[in-house]
């Protein structure tokens, strides 16, 4: 899925004008993928690609223009409202359906006259999930935030010693996933303060994640791990993900089987996945620093010593609620990109994850851990921006904050960018803190 093609080329342009800005998070060599419908409506929710401002309905693309057996046969397995099956048929149904969709929105092409007339406005439409996600696995591969909260719980150990050998992760829960743009409600759960006896209430240190959200394809049979080498054939794509974190809560109920509810409440997956396919011009060698240990032998491979990394430049943003009232835009807590934060690749992930013999399903979904850069304003989260809440950051309209507050929405925003390809987008993942429910 690395290879370049023709969907690749730089200087393909769409005959939908505004997907031809140079800013545009979704020119023709991006193609993500999200699950849509009118806003508003009842009508059912159905796959389609970003273009531009606006959505071409994978159905209405196969509709408008005869497409290749293979393209065919992938656009109906994307006919249904989450892109499940089309994930689990691999990449070369993936590739056909890709190239399908490029050719029908280029410049010239006959599905114009068609298509144009329904093509849905990004500003009219919602979302539904990309993929019923069987299983959620949480990792943390920012080797830079385990180091930055390491040190708030462990000053004389930040970083334990298994981190720099196996790709650390735990078991999340995917049924209160929720798609970007829903609301987050601020969770309830026990908080130890200083008194020997916790108290329930609702959360005062709730953060944000700032993490890539990995869609598996293909899955493996129980008990047939995934090869390093192959490992990429697995996956479909990625997507912005926002692992919301309660840090009053998790330091209390975290030991000794790792998080629970400080994590469980909600996370937000971003509508758009942008495919594997159309991230091949942002690959980039995964290197270790001298003195660094190199992988186990599982974990490594020639292919992933070449490409196995990702360049993406990641950004958070806060809008308050006395902003949003204010008229003032939101503003970026950080930036930073995602090949210095990640101490292991997205191979190195899947083939970790089944090395023991768990099958992974299409759909799955696997956190990459929060992305902080190693400076301290790349931070992909509060808990690292404030120092535990200690030193709350001050915003331009005056406001502090050391969390998040009820009415703030951060939006996650995350882009590729490189000499000789088109800029590619990943849209936006934004959620909306709204208050507690009483604890009582
Ligand atoms: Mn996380």
């Amino acid at each position: 899925m690395d290879a370049l093609n023709e969907t690749h080329d730089p200087d393909l342009r769409s005959w939908v004008a505004s997907a031809n800005v140079g800013d545009s998070d979704f020119p023709i060599q991006n193609l993500p993928f999200a699950i849509f419908r009118r806003r508003g409506t009842d009508q059912a929710f159905r796959a389609g690609v970003a273009i531009g401002d606006r959505i071409a309905a994978v159905a209405d693309v196969a509709a408008a223009d005869p497409l290749a057996p293979d393209a065919a046969a992938a656009a109906r397995a994307a006919g249904g409202d989450s892109l499940n099956a089309l994930m689990a048929l691999g990449p070369p149904a993936w590739s056909a359906l890709r190239l399908a969709l490029s050719r029908a929105l280029r410049e010239g092409s006959p599905a114009k006259a068609a298509l144009e007339p329904v093509l849905v406005p990004q500003a009219d439409a919602e979302y539904a999930l990309p993929a019923r996600i069987g299983d959620y696995t949480d990792f943390y591969i920012g080797i830079h935030h385990a180091t930055a909260v390491g040190k708030l719980f462990r000053p004389d150990n930040p970083l334990l010693p298994n981190y720099k050998w196996v790709p650390i992760g735990y078991h999340g829960r995917a049924s209160s996933i929720v798609v970007g743009g829903q609301p987050i409600r601020r969770p309830v759960g026990q908080i130890k303060g200083s008194s020997d006896i916790p108290v329930l209430g609702p959360s005062r240190k709730l953060d944000y994640e700032l993490e890539l959200g990995l869609l598996i394809g293909p899955g493996n049979a129980l008990g047939e791990p995934i090869p390093i080498e192959t490992a990429e054939d697995h996956l479909f794509g990625i997507a912005l993900f926002n692992d919301w974190s309660a840090r009053d809560i998790q330091p209390w109920e975290y030991q000794p089987l790792g998080p629970f509810l400080a994590k469980s409440f909600s996370s937000s997956l971003a509508p758009w996945v942008v495919t594997a396919e159309a991230l091949a011009p942002f690959r980039t060698p995964f290197v270790r620093a001298a003195g660094e240990p190199a992988p186990l032998a599982y974990l490594d491979s020639a292919g992933n010593r070449d490409r196995g990394a990702l360049d993406i430049y990641l950004e958070a943003w806060l809008l308050t609620d006395a902003m949003r009232r204010a008229d003032l835009p939101a503003v970026r807590l950080s930036r930073g990109n995602a090949r210095d934060a990640a101490y292991w690749t997205p191979a190195q992930l899947i083939a970790h994850h089944t090395v023991g013999g768990c099958n992974l399903r299409p759909g799955d979904l696997l956190g990459s851990g929060t992305l902080s850069g190693a400076p301290a304003e790349e931070a992909g989260s509060l808990l690292e921006l404030s120092q535990g809440g200690t030193q709350p950051i001050t915003l331009p309209n005056g406001e502090t904050r050391g969390f998040l507050e009820d009415g703030d929405t951060l939006t996650l925003r995350a882009w590729c960018q490189r000499e000789g390809a088109r800029r590619i987008g990943f849209g936006a993942c934004s959620g909306t803190i709204v208050a507690a429910r009483s604890a009582a």
